[in-house]
């Protein structure tokens, strides 16, 4: 695992090295997503998580339980949020990582598989 790279803070989009792997992690009801991997430019571990099927518009609630939401398709933005110092970032900023965002494609959900 190579340390944590120092880069000036800066929003951009960089290229994801086909090498790299990012873990997609489906909460049990549904609404989660946890991305975790390497941010492409200052090579920290990013763990991102996201919200999904709480912010969409409101569903109809008719009794029968708790649904769950269809899974994502499709990839999860995901920004550099690793906490480390990066120079030249913007007091106001709100990102705590290097200013890097990427996508990251959503693995096809596995049938049966509980993990
Ligand atoms: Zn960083
Ligand atoms: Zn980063």
């Amino acid at each position: 695992m190579p340390d944590h790279v120092p880069t000036d803070f800066r929003e951009h989009e960089p290229a994801v090295s086909p090498t790299d792997t990012f873990a997609v992690v489906r909460s049990e009801d549904g609404r989660w997503y946890t991305v975790t991997g390497p941010c492409p430019t200052c090579r920290a571990t990013v763990v991102f998580r996201v919200a999904y099927g709480v912010l969409g518009p409101p569903k109809r609630l008719l009794g029968g339980g708790r649904r769950t939401p269809e899974p994502l398709t499709g990839s999860i933005p995901v920004y550099c949020q690793c906490g480390y110092p990066h120079a030249e970032k913007p007091p106001e900023s709100p990102d705590s990582g290097c200013g890097a965002f990427w996508e990251v494609p959503v693995p096809p959900p596995a049938p049966g598989t509980t993990t």
